[in-house]
């Protein structure tokens, strides 16, 4: 079992797939992987799935998969010759249609893009290659200075760093994706850009307890009301692809820290993605700067790091994971990193289960614990645990697998599948079971064993009991 608390997530893609690179990647150390439906079709996804799980059974241990979702990505519509050029201080047009677009008009197939844009809108494109300015709006059109211009392609990206767009952030396509990821069972469905607590609400109705939600921030609107997002989603994403261009560059390593604060503050796993281990899609090593990337949101205390072109399309995706889980664990030797994660701690909620939670770390913590065992049926009491960020390893014990897979987001968590247990007795025996078997404590080695008496109902989190291992 491997000793490393902060998880790692890898996107799959062409380079990731088949049964030997899936084992490998695993090997190398990847909790969950992450199916990005912008990319391919739902017979590939099936594929991966299917391979991931059967993988999943040969490794021994649960792996998470995460469902991303495309969102409402805006995007300008096609023009006549495929492409224009836009000019530094030429004045556009810009127009709900779905008809092409010419040198003079960009035509964009979201009237409700047009509606709520006014003057001084800012409109990034193609991922803050060009940028204008609105200078006029009309009923339908709205017309604009470019002020850094270039080649626009058809169907390039455009973002409204300034906007909250009125668009749900689930489209058809996502809806339909959405069933049909559910259908193959992930653990996890994310939602690209989520604007507010209502967007994860309406997929929350929509998922039940299927799966758990991850909110990707992305979008300043998200950022105005990140602790409400938080609260009502299970997980959330520092999206910093799109947070990088919907944000000034300096602004972004702000935006994580304060997401990864709010996430661990509310105890929700965070992941930080996008661009960690880039220059490793083609290079062998990383730079000094990616490495010091990772890094970085290790020391902040993130749940997981995430990998994308390194392991979907990269030439060295092993590699890539083996770098990031040999950056974490360098990370966690470090004294000043057992130091500095306190810091960013606020205190536990009025709750059973957290005051609980807190306790078992004291324990831990007081007489030297190898390990905290915590009971759960929906993961709670084992994310409460996580959120204290206990020195030593937590052990969640769940009678149910999608449980355990969820739990590879959280920090810290291995997960074990086992039958709820019948009496005290029991409840120490399966969790001595457990440990020795995570190899994650030695005989004699006391553990503290947190649980709800009477056994199996979710959500009544009330007894420690410390035992020494046999
Ligand atoms: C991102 O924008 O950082 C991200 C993870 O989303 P996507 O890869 O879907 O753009």
């Amino acid at each position: 079992m491997r000793a490393r608390d902060c998880k790692i997530v890898a996107t799959m893609g062409p380079a990731s797939d088949g049964p030997d690179r899936l084992a490998m990647l695993i090997q190398a150390g990847v909790d969950c992987f992450r199916l990005n439906f912008s990319h391919g079709v739902q017979a590939d996804q099936a594929k991966r799935m299917a391979a991931i799980r059967a993988a999943e059974e040969k490794a021994g241990a649960p792996v998470g998969v995460i469902a991303d979702l495309q969102g409402p990505k805006i995007r300008v519509g096609t023009f006549k010759n495929g492409e224009i050029t836009l000019r530094f201080n030429e004045v556009v047009t810009l127009e709900a249609s779905k008809e092409p677009g010419d040198e003079t008009i960009i035509r964009l197939p979201h009237p409700e893009l047009v509606h709520v844009l006014e003057e001084g809108d800012v409109l990034k494109l193609d991922d803050g290659k060009m940028q204008l300015t609105v200078i006029e709006r009309h009923r339908t059109q709205v017309k604009a200075r470019v002020d850094f211009g270039g080649v626009l392609k058809s169907q390039k990206g455009l973002n409204v760093p300034t906007r909250r767009i009125p668009i749900s952030a689930l489209t058809e396509k996502d809806r339909d994706d959405l069933a049909f990821a559910l259908g193959i069972g992930v653990d996890y469905i994310a939602l690209s850009f989520v604007q507010h607590p209502d967007d994860v609400r309406e997929a929350k109705a929509l998922i039940g307890d299927k799966a758990g939600v991850i909110a990707k921030i992305e979008k300043p609107s998200a950022l105005e009301e990140i602790a409400q997002i938080v609260e009502v989603a299970d997980a959330v994403m520092v999206a910093r692809g799109d947070l990088g261009v919907e944000l000034p560059p300096e602004m972004v390593p702000i935006a994580q820290r304060r997401i990864i604060r709010v996430a661990r503050a509310a105890g929700r796993p965070v992941i930080v993605a996008t661009h960690m281990l880039e220059s490793m899609v083609d290079a062998p090593t990383p730079t000094r700067a990616e490495a010091s990337d990772v890094a970085t949101a290790v020391y902040q205390g993130a749940d997981a790091v995430m990998l994308s072109a390194e392991s979907a399309v990269g030439r060295h995706p092993q590699s890539a994971v083996a770098i990031m889980d040999r950056i974490i664990r360098a990370v966690e030797a470090d004294e000043d990193y057992w130091l500095g994660l306190p810091r960013d701690m606020t205190p536990p909620q009025a709750t059973t289960a957290d005051a609980i939670a807190l306790s078992a770390r004291h324990i831990a913590d007081t007489i030297g614990c190898a390990a905290i065992v915590a009971y759960t049926s929906t993961g709670s009491t084992a994310y409460r645990v996580a959120r204290e960020r206990p020195r030593c390893g937590v052990v969640g014990l769940t009678p149910i697998i999608a449980t355990a897979r969820r739990l590879t987001l959280a920090w810290g968590v291995r997960a074990v599948v086992a039958e709820d247990a019948h009496n005290v007795e029991d409840m120490v025996e399966k969790a001595n079971t457990a440990v020795r078997a995570l190899g994650v404590a030695d005989l004699d080695d006391r553990v503290a064993v947190i649980a709800g008496i009477p056994f199996g109902r979710a959500g009544k989190t009330n007894t420690i009991r410390v035992f020494r291992v046999e």
